[in-house]
């Protein structure tokens, strides 16, 4: 019997690869380096105030999130209306798209960048305009303007750019949201915001201020290390929140994700120390494969990049038997994560010897 047929863009929405566990091997410790995590496990205090949660795990959770959306709003320093608590924000990503584009509508994107964008487009039945990153693994700020047509509803800018590291500096964003016509979404994907260690580092708060159409995304799953809990959130003017606010998944956030969430910032400022810890590691590990004569594009989030080309296969199979599993890219790279010294050690011992072999 024929089944029911989805919407054909549902037939074309591609398969999002997640980071697969580390191959277990007798004696070895593995190290698990493929979904840009951070290696250290919630804070007790998180995990206490998770655990209190889960005694009204009956109940659905506030709706509203009012106590987390109070606490980020005191945090940031924003009115609570410009805020959007979700499902992690990749759940942002999907009601964007789903506020702001009619099928058909162009959303423009670096490409390579974070693989869930062209699923959330393709789910909304609206067109990806890819743009390629430069060599050095950048976004191309004047091709993805030159790429905005009557149909560009949104252009997104990730930065630090997963997976390939480089992050855009403030003046560049300036010179891009100024070309970008007023009707259009900028979105400013900061995930890895915390890890930005560079001179004219953007300021998300002071940008979606001065501009109606700016959008940031942020998340507790990087420098806060809560991951599995799903919390994002994005900082938009009143008007564009809102739309975003109501495209929500009701119940979207667990009352564990809200206690977690708000114990964490009332905890950043040790989170915030470990944050400092893994990019003193990223800046040896990069330190040490720029030495062994890598070329590695200036990594600014929690990740190092390698362009591999046709050898990313095998670089992953050499990190696999070697217990740390990365994340491959078929024929472009294999993306690493920054985690424990000892994985990144072993990274380091596998990138020279594969550079030998
Ligand atoms: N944006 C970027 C650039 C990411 O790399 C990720 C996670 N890999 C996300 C958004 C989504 O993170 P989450 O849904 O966990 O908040």
């Amino acid at each position: 019997m024929a089944h029911p047929q989805p919407r054909p863009n549902v037939l074309q929405i591609p398969t999002y690869v997640p980071g697969k566990p580390p191959t277990v091997r007798p004696g070895m410790t593995a190290y698990k380096l493929s979904s840009n995590e951070n290696p250290y496990p919630p804070l007790p205090g998180v995990v206490e105030a998770a655990t209190r949660a889960v005694a009204v795990m009956n109940r659905y959770p506030d709706m509203g999130s009012t106590a987390l959306y109070d606490a980020l709003a005191a945090r940031l320093g924003v009115p609570a209306t410009d805020l959007t608590v979700a499902t992690g924000s990749v759940a942002l990503i999907y009601q964007l798209v789903g506020a702001f584009c009619d099928p058909g509508d162009e959303v423009v994107y670096a490409w390579r960048s974070f693989e869930a964008y062209p699923i959330a487009v393709t789910t909304a039945g609206a067109t990806s305009v890819q743009v390629p990153v430069t060599a050095e693994g950048r976004h191309d700020l004047a091709a993805m303007l030159a790429a905005i047509t009557e149909r560009t509803k949104i252009v997104m800018v990730c930065t630090p750019n997963n997976p390939t590291g480089p992050a855009v500096t403030q003046s560049e964003l300036d010179g891009f949201i100024a070309a970008v016509p007023d009707h259009v979404v900028v979105v400013v994907d900061e995930a890895y915001l915390e890890f930005v260690r560079m001179d004219d580092a953007v300021d998300g708060l002071a940008t979606y201020r001065a501009h109606p159409n700016v959008v940031l995304f942020r998340t507790f799953s990087k420098a806060y290390g809560l991951a599995g809990f799903r919390v994002g959130y994005a900082v938009a003017q009143g008007p564009v929140a809102a739309a975003l606010r109501a495209v929500s998944l009701p119940f979207g956030v667990s009352a564990v994700a809200q206690a977690a969430a708000i114990a964490s910032l009332e905890a950043e400022d040790e989170l915030l120390e470990r944050v400092e810890a893994l990019a003193v590691e990223r800046a040896r590990v990069h330190a040490a494969l720029l030495e062994m004569g890598w070329v590695i594009p200036e990594p600014q989030g929690n990740f190092v990049w390698f362009a591999l080309g046709e050898r990313t296969a095998d670089f992953a199979a050499a990190a696999d038997e070697a217990g740390i599993v990365v994340r491959p890219f078929a024929g472009e790279g294999a993306r690493v994560s920054i985690g424990e010294t000892e994985g990144n050690d072993r990274l380091l011992t596998v990138a020279k010897a594969f550079l030998a072999s």
